[in-house]
């Protein structure tokens, strides 16, 4: 039976955990990635979510990913809004009665989709939101080649994939060892858990957070009285492709016309290809709580088929969808909210809405201005914010555990907060920020808990991270510098 042991190992490769390989094998680490499923990229490409919403603090890796991107055709672009539900006609009408329209636009650059604060609304601000809001649509599959690719390259690090570990040696606070699915045994003295759920350290047997805390648990004026069980709603993503036959497809038999679910279809995000396809996000296809109840066969077919009758609906009620065919679903649910770890500091809808300014964290290692935003349930809404707000570094520590970070939507986040800060582009600076943590620590040979903060923010400001607004001068700099022949 083999044994190997490394630096550092990271389970699961979605955003947050190949934010960590890429960050750890930079420096030279010995880096085992651990996922479970055959392809790289989590929600961001093996659900399709493959969008990064405009944001501040999208700098650091995703901005490595993106340029690598740009070298290939079709594989990356900047969208703007070009239509929305909210916003009407000159003659009173809705300009896209079905949801957003959000198109590539070849003029824009990715220092364009590095902030969404400011607005009061969407509804509201449409001049300010066409001016600001800028997202970055790419190719799943691009994407997932084109990290594999960089990772391979890194000698000491290595990526296995459809693997996961079966058992968890664990005392005194500290991860000791795992064994591998296969039997082997592999071991580090640092962890990262960037699975979805942190089922790392549900594995070691901690306290988890689940559904909405109550208003007192964080001092929360957002949360609810009493806490539920209440979570995100999960979407089904496909994709469309223009087509110059004209016709509405055949709706597969025993899948009805009418909405089932609700009381009527619900809207949907549309975003551009940079190939001229469409991303459509309804939102969302389930809510969560239905999600949790049904198993994942079952769930996956419900959905399936209610994205069919969805189709069907936006193909008759609008015709310009008579021009495009759907061309599949992706192969998993987009899952936006499970379980989160109970860290040594949690972060809440204060921090959020305090922003940069009044936060007076030491430890914060990545930024963010996404608004608070439910999808789903009886309270679905967003909550825009006036400012940036700062993650601490402390979120990512499970309370009572010693060698393990989580660096994944899993972290240590109120509901509130995590509705704001879950974006795939924060989700990797939380990994970036917990790849360098480990380097931090190796080098120093002190814990998480001592770990030397300064030296890690200094460390993330060299690869360029955004640790404050506005953006300094020199980040600025190299966020301008779009295509760079030598990566
Ligand atoms: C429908 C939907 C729309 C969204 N829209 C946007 C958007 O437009 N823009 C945006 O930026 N964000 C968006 N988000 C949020 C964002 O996509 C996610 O929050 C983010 O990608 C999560 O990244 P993660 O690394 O935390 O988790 P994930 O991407 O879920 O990665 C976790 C990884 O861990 C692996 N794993 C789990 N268990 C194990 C195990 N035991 N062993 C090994 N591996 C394991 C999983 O297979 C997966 O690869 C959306 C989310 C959803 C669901």
């Amino acid at each position: 039976m083999k044994e190997g042991r490394f630096d550092l190992i990271i389970i699961g490769a979605g955003s947050g955990g190949i934010g960590a390989a890429i960050a750890a094998g930079r420096l030279g680490l010995k880096v085992l990635l651990l996922e479970k499923n055959s392809r790289l990229g989590g929600n961001a490409a093996v659900s399709g979510v493959s969008v990064w919403e405009m944001g501040a603090g999208g700098t650091g890796i995703p901005f490595d990913i993106y340029r690598r991107m740009k070298k290939e055709r079709d594989a990356i672009g900047i969208y703007s809004f070009n239509r929305h539900c909210a916003w009407k006609n000159e003659n009173g009408t809705s300009q896209f009665p079905p949801g957003a329209d959000l198109t590539i636009d070849p003029t824009l650059r990715y220092l364009d989709s590095l902030r969404r604060f400011g607005a009061r609304s969407l509804k509201e601000d449409e001049l300010f939101v066409r001016k600001y809001w800028h997202g970055v649509p790419f190719e799943p599959g691009i994407y997932q080649n084109m990290v594999k690719k960089w990772l391979d390259q890194m000698p000491d690090v290595t990526v296995r994939t459809s693997e996961t570990y079966s058992d968890v040696a664990y005392s005194d606070s500290r991860i000791e060892e795992l064994t591998l699915t296969n039997g082997e045994k592999v071991s580090a003295p640092f962890y990262i858990d960037s699975t979805d759920s942190a089922y790392l350290v549900q594995s070691c047997g901690r306290e988890m957070l689940f559904g909405q805390e109550s208003r007192h648990r964080f001092d929360e004026p957002g949360a609810p009285e009493t806490p539920s069980r209440f979570v995100n709603g999960v979407s089904l993503i496909f994709r469309i492709r223009p087509t110059e036959r004209r016709r509405v497809e055949e709706l597969p038999g025993g899948i009805g016309k009418d909405c089932w679910w609700r009381d009527a279809f619900p809207l949907a995000s549309m975003v551009q290809y940079p190939n001229g396809d469409y991303n459509v996000n309804m939102l969302p296809t389930m809510d969560g709580q239905e999600y949790m109840e049904w198993d994942p066969k079952t769930v996956y077919q419900e959905c399936k088929n209610r994205s069919l009758a969805y189709w069907h609906y936006l193909q008759t009620e609008f015709p310009e969808f008579q021009s495009y065919k759907r061309v599949g679903e992706f192969l998993s649910l987009g899952v936006r909210e499970t379980h989160r770890i109970v860290a040594e500091y949690i972060l809440t809808e204060l921090d959020v809405t305090t922003g940069l300014n009044g936060q007076k964290h030491p430890d914060i290692i990545a930024i963010a201005d996404h608004p608070m935003d439910v999808h789903g349930g009886d309270n679905p809404g967003c909550r825009e914010l006036s400012s940036p707000y700062g993650i601490p570094f402390r979120c990512l520590i499970p309370e009572g555990m010693e060698n393990v970070l989580v660096a994944s939507r899993a972290g240590g986040f109120s509901s509130i907060a995590a509705s704001s800060c879950r974006l795939s582009r924060t989700m990797m600076q939380l990994g970036q920020a917990a790849g360098t943590a480990a380097y931090v620590a190796l080098d120093s040979g002190r814990s998480f808990q001592d770990l030397d903060i300064p030296k890690l923010q200094d460390l993330l400001e060299d690869q360029h991270v955004q640790l404050s607004w506005p953006m300094p001068g020199r980040i600025r700099k190299h966020i301008g510098k779009e295509r760079c022949d030598s990566e």
